[in-house]
């Protein structure tokens, strides 16, 4: 298929943009309460800059996409995110099928576990992004099924103990809280879902 890339962009800056202070409020339980104004300043940042990113190739405006969340974004989740996008733009092809959707996000995952020294169950956006990567990469995934999964997976993480992250100063009391990135993740799965839908 092709990616309407620019449409997906706006998509996922505005729905990140107006969830800032629900995700601020998921931080200010078990992190600083800043989440959602890191993600916002990153994002709003990505728009402004929306011409010199589009001037770009496919791949080469997801990167600049990424670098500009690593230098906007700032806190834990900045580099991450940033890597995300970075890799999505190194791995995808030009026009990719669900498949390749799935290996590229499934090469992002493994670059975030190992940039945050983090894996799938510490209670972190991983825990959203990489059943995605792994249910998408199986070539059959619907549509339906993906933000169906990327929701009960962010759901999940309320009952986790969080063993990366700030959260995970908490210890026992960071259990019954969703975690602030594995939301912000289901957000911009969704709101792709939405888009190829
Ligand atoms: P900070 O914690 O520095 O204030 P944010 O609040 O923007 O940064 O982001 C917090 C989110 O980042 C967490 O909810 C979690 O999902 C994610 N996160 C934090 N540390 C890691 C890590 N080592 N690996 C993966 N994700 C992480
Ligand atoms: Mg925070
Ligand atoms: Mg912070």
């Amino acid at each position: 298929m092709a990616l309407p890339l620019e449409t997906l962009l706006d998509t996922v800056s505005a729905r990140i943009i107006s969830a800032a202070d629900e995700l601020t409020a998921l931080d200010s339980a078990i992190g600083d309460a800043d989440h959602g104004l890191n993600m916002k300043r990153g994002f709003e940042a990505v728009q402004a800059d929306k011409a010199g990113i589009f001037a770009k190739p496919p791949g080469e405006a997801l990167k600049a996409v990424g670098m500009t969340l690593v230098m906007k974004v700032g806190g834990a989740s900045g580099p991450l995110y940033g890597t995300l996008f970075m890799t999505l733009g190194k791995e995808l092809p030009e026009n990719p099928s669900v498949a390749d959707l799935g290996r590229a996000l499934q090469a992002s995952v493994t670059a975030l576990k190992a940039r945050g020294k983090a894996d799938i169950g510490n209670k972190t956006m991983l825990d959203v992004l990489g059943p995605v990567a792994a249910h998408l990469e199986s070539g059959s995934a619907s549509i339906e099924s993906v933000r169906a999964l990327a929701t009960e997976s962010a759901k999940a993480t309320i009952p986790m103990k969080a063993i990366r992250g700030r959260a995970s100063f908490l210890g026992d009391r960071s259990i019954g809280h969703m975690d602030p990135g594995a939301r912000s993740s289901e957000i911009m799965i969704t709101a792709v879902c939405d888009v190829l839908e």
